[in-house]
């Protein structure tokens, strides 16, 4: 059960500590507080765990400071979507907001290389209107001679250059809990320029520990990348790992699962659980098409299967994309043969804004016949 409590809830206030003096009474009930500060309000929810089916709901209702209490399934206790549960599907970060209504596209470097390519695909998302990349610094790469990324020596040029054009959200894999530190420290050092979220790729989606370090912290939001050869069902306990510890501004990514399956693809495309993982919880959604796909390949209506399968997990009601760009993918350290050019950006763009326009006309076609 979750007591969610009225905002900005006193800690120090006398129907508080009635509140926690009944709770600590309860036999064989535990409970877990998990506060969220947002720019206007802090909310509070209180987490009951244990024997709570002797709970009457009203009365945990009618208890001090308590707006609402509601019952919840076993699963994705934070993240999931429950019986009556009307608690958000959004969250703001750095002024942009992200939720399953919405949609926000991080098109970007699969990993920095030169400053040059920094500012060449900042200048031309700007041109685009579009205010959130990603950056790739720390790269988990399966051959251990190949290019690492540039880790901690980039970010201050790549932070003060999102400044500068205005990107207020940059997506970028960390692999080791040091990194957030790295990462903290140059945002410090450039001024807080722009906002950093934290994204868990598909090789660390169970590294429980360092999940747990990235859920206690509560700056940073993060995307968690679908393990590529685990269910969808473990891939979100590992999204509900971070939230457990406190940190549920968390989007979920899909990104094809590894089986030659899905030949000639480099991972079999998993858009069709867009809608599957918003039923379940209430997490955004992201898809990257481009660790999908892994080419340029293109089919014989002249459509990249990149953008084939970014329409279909748009139509499909994704709320992220994220997609690698690059200014001379010949001359990428990572992942060149899958990225598009700065040219392809607006089309890429309008390419996107028909399949959400289809999106949202399915959405509106619904509505009336269920109505
Ligand atoms: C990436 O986004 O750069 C990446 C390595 O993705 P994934 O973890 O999905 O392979
Ligand atoms: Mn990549």
């Amino acid at each position: 059960m979750i007591l969610i409590l009225t905002p900005d809830t006193d800690q120090q206030s006398s129907h508080y500590l009635r509140l926690m003096d009944h709770l600590n009474n309860l036999p064989s009930i535990e409970h877990r507080i998990h506060q969220e500060k947002g720019t206007q309000q802090t909310l509070t929810e209180i987490y009951l765990i244990g024997d709570t089916h002797t709970l009457n709901l009203d009365e945990m209702s009618s208890l001090p400071c308590v707006e609402r209490a509601v019952r919840i399934s076993e699963e994705y206790r934070v993240l999931g979507r429950h019986k009556d549960d009307t608690r958000p599907t959004s969250f703001e970060y750095n002024g942009i907001t992200f939720g399953q209504n919405n949609l926000n596209i991080f098109a970007g470097l699969c990993a920095v290389n030169t400053p040059e390519h920094v500012e060449a695909m900042m200048k031309v998302l700007q041109e685009n209107g579009q205010q959130c990349t990603r950056m790739g610094a720390y790269k988990p790469r399966t051959n251990p001679y190949s290019f690492q990324g540039f880790g901690k020596e980039c970010l201050p040029y790549v932070f003060e250059l999102a400044g500068q054009y205005d990107i207020k959200v940059v997506a970028m894999e960390i692999t080791h809990e040091s990194h957030i530190d790295e990462i903290n420290e140059a945002l410090e050092q450039t001024g807080n320029p722009t906002g950093v979220m934290l994204q868990i790729g598909t090789r660390n989606t169970q590294n429980f520990e360092l999940l747990k370090i990235v859920g206690r912290q509560q700056r940073h939001p993060v995307l968690l990348k679908r393990g590529f050869g685990i269910t969808l069902e473990e891939s979100l306990n590992a999204a509900e790992y971070l939230a457990s510890e406190g940190n549920s501004k968390v989007i979920f990514g899909l990104r094809g699962m590894k089986t030659n399956m899905g030949d000639p693809h480099r991972n079999f495309v998993d858009f069709a659980h867009v809608p599957v993982v918003k039923r379940l919880t209430r997490m955004p959604v992201c898809i990257d098409p481009s660790h999908s796909v892994g080419s340029r390949d293109l089919a014989p209506d002249n459509i990249l299967d990149v953008m084939h399968v970014t329409a279909q997990g748009i139509i499909a009601g994704a709320n992220m994309v994220l997609v690698d760009f690059h200014p001379e993918p010949k001359v990428a350290l990572v992942d060149g043969p899958q990225a598009l050019t700065l040219k392809e950006l607006p089309y890429f763009l309008e390419d996107i804004r028909i399949a959400r326009d289809a999106y949202e006309q399915r959405v509106a076609l619904a509505k009336k016949h269920f109505n």
